[in-house]
């Protein structure tokens, strides 16, 4: 009597599991946007649509907001013109402008000239003698962007650039993409700011490494899921000046120079993308105590949580992603915020 029921019970989990891997069939697709590799996945049903609507989508987002194209919204902003910008570069620019008060000018999105100065716009990194810097600092400033609703004029020669959010907002574009084709289970990867929608197709969180700002590899990995994480660190578009210097291309806006403290690199978790991706880089402008101190002041009123690694091997992660947190080198010691 029994071997019957056990074998029907076989044969049923290997029709669910049949159909289980026909609905986990993955839609891919890397392409290369806003200056870095891309790439999105999608599970189940509907995955090649949205993944597709996903692509286009980011790269509408970037004959937007490129800062070389010349014909994008911001380019014709930056050459001096005022006229009513699309629904998107009218929300991110009040956005920075909030966020950019909030953090006292840590985040500012009118540094490019500085950045620009320094080279990391061309390719050709040098050390601008401080009188330049000086000099371009009177055009920094987001007093400078004038906004009333989609109307946009930028004052005193100041230019408006997305590099430190751009990526951030295309994941939380693409997420709501996800959801709106149905599908519940999908990884974007937007040169490395993730965004995670539900879970994986067999039910677990999504496994994302967060690297090792000193080494090849991963300084340990985040479980995720319906999150994003975005990390900032001088460690990836960086250059090393004559007297063995390292430069990196996040600029503390107080200075004019690349942002230089006891941070390492900066990872911020929240629901929200672009949240994540203006929060990394502001952190990693204002440096350890200050960063937790932000933290404190912020986090849960934000709701973000945050991964700060030191230069002195320290990794100190908030408790409310501390179980989500495993590190995997043991090199570096692990403190809870
Ligand atoms: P990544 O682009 O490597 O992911 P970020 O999100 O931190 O890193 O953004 C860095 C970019 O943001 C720079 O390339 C530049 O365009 C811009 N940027 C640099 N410093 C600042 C700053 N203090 N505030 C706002 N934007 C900045
Ligand atoms: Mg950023």
């Amino acid at each position: 009597m029994k071997k019957p029921l056990l074998l029907l019970a076989i044969a049923a989990s290997a029709v669910i599991m049949l159909c289980g891997c026909a609905s986990e069939k993955e839609s891919r697709a890397d392409f290369f946007s806003m200056n870095t590799f891309m790439s999105v996945s999608a599970y189940g049903e509907n995955g090649d649509t949205a993944v597709k609507q996903a692509q286009s989508r980011v790269t509408e987002l970037d004959r937007l907001w490129s800062v070389t194209a010349p014909d994008s919204e911001l380019s014709r902003l930056n050459s001096g013109e005022s006229f009513p910008v699309s629904p998107e570069t009218a929300e991110l620019a009040a956005f920075c402008a909030e966020f950019s008060e909030r953090t006292d000018g840590a985040f500012d999105p009118t540094i490019y000239p500085v950045l620009t100065a320094w080279g990391f716009t061309r390719e050709e990194n040098r050390v601008p003698p401080e009188s330049e810097i000086k000099e371009l600092l009177t055009r920094v400033g987001i007093e400078n962007v004038l906004q009333n609703g989609n109307e946009i004029t930028l004052e005193n020669g100041a230019t408006l650039d997305f590099g430190a959010v751009a990526k951030g907002y295309a994941g939380d574009e693409s997420a709501r993409i996800m959801r709106e084709n149905g599908v519940s289970s999908a990884l974007i990867n937007l040169g490395g700011s993730i965004t995670t929608v539900g879970k994986k197709p067999d039910g677990s969180d999504w496994l994302i490494g967060v690297k090792n700002p000193l080494s090849e590899g991963n300084a340990g990995t985040l479980a995720l899921s319906e999150l994003s994480a975005v990390t900032s660190g001088a460690y990836e578009r960086y250059f090393t000046a004559e007297d063995g210097t390292v430069y990196g291309h996040i600029i503390d806006p107080a200075t004019g120079c690349p942002a230089d403290n006891d941070l390492l690199s900066v990872t911020i978790v929240s629901e929200n993308a672009t949240l994540c991706d203006a929060l990394s880089t502001a952190l990693f402008v204002m440096g350890s105590e200050k960063a937790q101190d932000f933290f404190r002041e912020n986090g849960s009123v934000m709701g973000f949580d945050i991964i700060l690694i030191t230069k002195s091997g320290e990794i100190a992660v908030s408790e409310g992603i501390s179980d989500r947190f495993t590190l995997t080198d043991k090199s570096f010691s692990l403190v809870i915020l």
